[in-house]
């Protein structure tokens, strides 16, 4: 293997991830991010046992199960009596079955986690206050251009700059992103406001006509996190960071079971977010002959099966395997982006299906949809059972 010099654009989940991968393997790697600070927002984020072999691999495994929380299953139940209607376990018999755990972490602490152990490899690699604006490339290497009019060269660029990633704009063009019709709001409370015990240590599932919830523990289950999907006409910013009224917040969810009542009423007035959701279309021309992208950035999805941070975090180990294989750069940006594509379109599909499972419109609905389908065993079968370090490359 050629030690190649990596530019990458973006230190979030999946360009701190695919850095330590990379330098692991031997690259040297330098990161480029817009924020003036590393950070993320207060919010949950789950991480099954197909990421969970990068995050072991980078030697942090130990690490994000000491500052999470191991559910001890995914229970879904109707919106209004909290009825179970189905529900698959997620304990002992996920990290049997696939060998390794399946974990719910803030995000913040999953973020720190991945920028020390990058830091560890290097302790300069993140350049702050670098907001890439494009790239030029030639037979000899790749130029990356910043808003200050700065530019950094290398071998290689990779593009792990978000939803609205400019790397991406200039390989793929325009991606158009159409509005879901849904809205997520995010709400953390710590578990000090709540009922003693009040809820299980499971990933709650909440189904009810226009919308759904989740709700699990997170930080060594400390703190109870809220996502609340909702069918609105108002179409707002894809952003972490918008705030909206706590009242509507609760006029959402009015007729809904006690246990979310309790939630929403312990949380803070004024640190209810709402992110818009938009589809789009997955895409498979993500390279060009030194240049790709991973993460939003390549595949942008809907959270419905929690696999957005978990796919770019599978696509830094990938592209690090494949630059193992050949010394021809673009052979082996070939060789990544062949072995992703259809696995992150069948996520972002089967996302954009759930939609509709956890959105029926009446509890009759619910019941059937669920006695045809067993979730559990679908998930087992192709999505959690993927492993990023071992999975043959062809
Ligand atoms: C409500 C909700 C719940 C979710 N829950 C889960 C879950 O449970 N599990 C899961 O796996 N996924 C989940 N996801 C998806 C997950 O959050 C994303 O897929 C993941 O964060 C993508 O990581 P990324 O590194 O590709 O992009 P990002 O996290 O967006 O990081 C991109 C980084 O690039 C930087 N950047 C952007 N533009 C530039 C530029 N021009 N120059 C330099 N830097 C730039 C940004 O500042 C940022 O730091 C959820 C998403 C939502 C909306």
């Amino acid at each position: 293997m050629t030690p190649r010099k990596i530019l990458i654009a973006g230190a979030g989940l999946g360009g701190l991830a695919a850095a330590s991968c990379l330098m692991k393997a031997g690259h040297d790697v330098e990161i480029y991010e817009q924020a003036p600070a590393l950070g993320e927002v207060g919010a949950g984020i789950q991480i099954s046992a197909n990421a969970m072999h990068v995050l072991r691999h980078l030697g942090i495994g130990g690490e994000i199960e000491r500052v999470g929380v191991r559910p001890a299953a995914y229970v879904f139940r109707l919106h209004d009596t909290g009825e179970v209607i189905q529900q698959f376990s997620l304990s002992e018999e996920h990290e049997q079955q696939h060998g390794a755990p399946y974990v719910q972490l803030h995000r913040a602490d999953l973020h720190e986690l991945l920028a020390a152990r990058a830091r560890e490899f290097k302790p300069q690699v993140v350049h702050l206050n670098r907001k890439a604006v494009g790239f030029s490339e030639d037979a000899d290497g790749v130029t990356l251009r910043f808003a200050d009019g700065s530019a950094a060269q290398g071998d290689i660029l990779i593009g792990a700059d978000g939803l609205k990633s400019v790397i991406g704009r200039q390989i793929l063009g325009e991606t158009r992103a159409t509005y879901t019709g849904d809205a997520a709001w995010r709400v953390t409370v710590p578990v000090e406001r709540l009922p003693r015990d009040f809820l299980d240590q499971v990933m709650n599932v909440f189904m009810g006509p226009g919308g759904h919830v989740v709700c699990y523990y997170v930080r060594g289950g400390a703190i109870l996190n809220f996502v609340g999907l909702v069918e609105t006409e108002e179409v707002s910013e894809e952003s972490w960071t918008v705030k909206f009224p706590w009242d509507q917040l609760k006029a959402d969810y009015a007729g809904w079971h006690p246990t979310i009542q309790t939630v929403i009423d312990a949380a803070d007035r004024d640190q209810c977010y709402r992110w818009s959701l938009h589809n789009r279309a997955p895409r498979r021309n993500w390279s060009t002959r030194r240049v790709t992208i991973l993460g939003d950035a390549a595949h942008a999805t809907l959270p419905y099966l929690a696999q957005g941070a978990a796919m770019a975090i599978e696509d830094g180990a990938v592209l690090a395997r494949a630059l193992g294989r050949t010394d021809a750069v673009h052979e082996a940006l070939d060789l990544y982006q062949r072995n992703r594509v259809d696995r992150t379109a069948r996520i972002v599909e089967q996302s954009t299906q759930n939609r509709k499972l956890f959105h029926l419109r009446s509890k009759e609905e619910i019941r059937q949809a669920f006695a045809r389908r067993d979730e559990g065993a679908e998930r087992n079968k192709w999505l959690y059972s993927y492993n990023p370090m071992t999975v043959e490359l062809t």
